[in-house]
């Protein structure tokens, strides 16, 4: 599990691909929906269904924010602190750190790419790149759930300190208080989970990325997905949709 999460976190000149056997089916996907919608929990679930690696450009930027600060460039400094207010990363620190990552794209079950890209701007890139490595995204999935279901998952949001895996106080508690299941890492409260910037998340979400939609849409690739209910259920319904439609790789 999480197989992918070194080269991807740390920055790929290291091998991403660790699959014993390539699956059947490669699947490259582009996750979208505001914050705390449960992209990331569905990342990790879809990863281990699919054996595609789960990228997501919020845990690079968190993971370097973890190392000491004299290790931090000024780039990841700077886009740490856009990512405390809640505000959105440049574009050009983004695309530069997934550009750099750029063999984690070729990874032989696929990738699900999470968080990225958040603007039309990183869209368009991310496109240019798909087509200088010949790659083809198989579908864009939006996940959408009311404003107010949302602020209750941010706020209630845990994650683990050492593997990154995700909890939440009610809908999915850990066993055992402030413990990861998977790790026994220490759970923590993202900065940007705090009231303040939830708000300014959310209005940089529909100025920013909801004009994705319609991107993908033009492209043919989206496909809707209702994020109400448990973790499974969007899970079961995210599968039957992938399924209904045909797989291009
Ligand atoms: P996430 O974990 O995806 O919610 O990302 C957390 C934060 O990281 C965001 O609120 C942004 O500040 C920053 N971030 C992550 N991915 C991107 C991106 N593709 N573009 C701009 N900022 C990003």
């Amino acid at each position: 599990m999480n197989q992918d999460r070194p080269a991807w976190l740390h920055g790929a000149s290291a091998e991403c691909d660790v699959l014993p056997k390539p699956p059947a089916v490669i699947t490259r996907l582009v996750l979208l929906g505001p914050p705390g919608v449960g992209k990331g929990t569905q990342a990790a679930l879809l990863h281990d269904r699919l054996g595609a690696c789960h990228l997501s450009t919020g845990d690079v930027f968190r993971n370097a924010g973890s190392r000491p600060d004299g290790g931090q460039t000024p780039a990841i400094r700077e886009a740490l602190a856009y990512m405390r207010r809640g505000e959105l990363v440049p574009d050009a620190t983004v695309l530069e750190t997934v550009r750099e990552r750029r063999a984690c794209l070729h990874c032989r079950g696929g990738f699900i790419l999470d968080g990225f890209p958040r603007t039309v701007v990183q869209a368009e890139s991310l496109q240019r790149l798909l087509d200088q490595e010949r790659l083809q995204l198989t579908a864009v999935i939006n996940y959408d759930l009311p404003e107010a279901a949302i602020v209750e998952r941010l706020a209630g949001r845990r994650t683990c300190s050492q593997c990154k895996a995700v909890y939440h106080l009610t809908e999915r508690p850990p066993e055992l208080a402030g413990r990861c299941d998977l790790c026994q890492g220490a759970l923590f409260q993202r900065e940007d989970d705090e009231p303040e910037s939830i708000r300014v998340r959310l209005e940089t979400y529909k100025q920013s990325t909801a004009p994705l939609i319609d991107f993908y849409r033009k492209l043919n690739l989206l496909i809707l997905v209702p994020a109400s209910g448990t973790a499974d259920e969007i899970y079961v319904r995210t599968m039957s949709a992938l399924s209904v439609r045909p797989l291009r790789s």
